[in-house]
């Protein structure tokens, strides 16, 4: 299984959109594209996606609007494209929580370099400071963040989206409990009435694919009524 990253370009003049989406494109990435703030801000919620590129002069509102917006529920890494003029947005961008800017013009392969960067230094680091980077290994299973493959005994596991997603979130904190709002933030962004159960049946799903039989501890250890927790190498 191989999951590709899912980019949200923001960025309202076409030409430059249809260049950057061009180059994600070509480079295995999901590419969507909004041309507000507006429409930015419903895809963000609705398509949760790995990496927001975000134009700072948006024709319906600021870009920095939309990272004040983002940065309430959602720890998206956000690449602001800023042009000269812009100098003091992009550190109002970057208090306000973007990761990175490129200023235009820029070229094809510093695009790719910040955005590889971007998805590997922030995976994760915003909750928790740990680097979710390379490979992780537990016994049998084997997890390689930058192809988003999940395999046991060699065999490949063929998980979800959101399954993905929850076992890379535990195998980033492996040994220590997550509580079930933590990792429900984690992964939807907020939460809604029904989150826990939503979270519980993801976690079913997933240890039956990893080969756990019912009540069995296996990788992951159902901390009831707390959360969850991935093993560590020593246990
Ligand atoms: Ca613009």
């Amino acid at each position: 299984m191989s999951n590709k990253y899912k980019i949200l370009i923001i960025e309202d003049e076409a030409n430059i959109q249809s260049f950057v989406g061009t180059i994600l494109d070509a480079n295995n990435y999901q590419v969507l594209t909004a041309r507000t703030c507006s429409q930015g801000k419903l895809m963000l919620s609705s398509h949760l996606p790995d990496l927001v590129i975000l134009d700072l002069g948006l024709p319906d509102a600021d870009g920095l609007e939309f990272i004040r917006f983002a940065r309430e529920t959602s720890s998206v890494p956000i690449i602001v494209l800023s042009a000269r003029t812009q100098e003091s947005d992009k550190v109002s961008a970057l208090d306000l929580g973007a990761n990175d800017y490129i200023t235009k013009p820029f070229g094809t392969e510093e695009l790719l370099a910040r955005v590889r960067a971007t998805l590997r230094n922030s995976r994760y680091s915003a909750e928790s400071g740990v680097l979710a980077e390379g490979s992780f290994s537990l016994h049998d299973l084997m997890i390689d963040y930058d192809k988003r493959m999940v395999t046991v005994n060699g065999n490949d596991i063929k998980l979800t989206q959101t399954e993905y997603n929850i076992v890379a979130y535990l195998s980033a904190h492996s040994g220590k409990v997550l509580t079930y709002a933590s990792i429900i933030r984690a992964i939807w962004g907020a939460s809604d009435p029904g989150s826990t159960k939503k979270l519980q049946v993801n976690m079913a799903n997933i240890r039956k694919k990893l080969g756990a039989k019912p009540g069995e501890n296996k990788y992951i250890i159902n901390e009831l009524g707390v959360g969850y927790r991935m093993c560590d190498e020593n246990e």
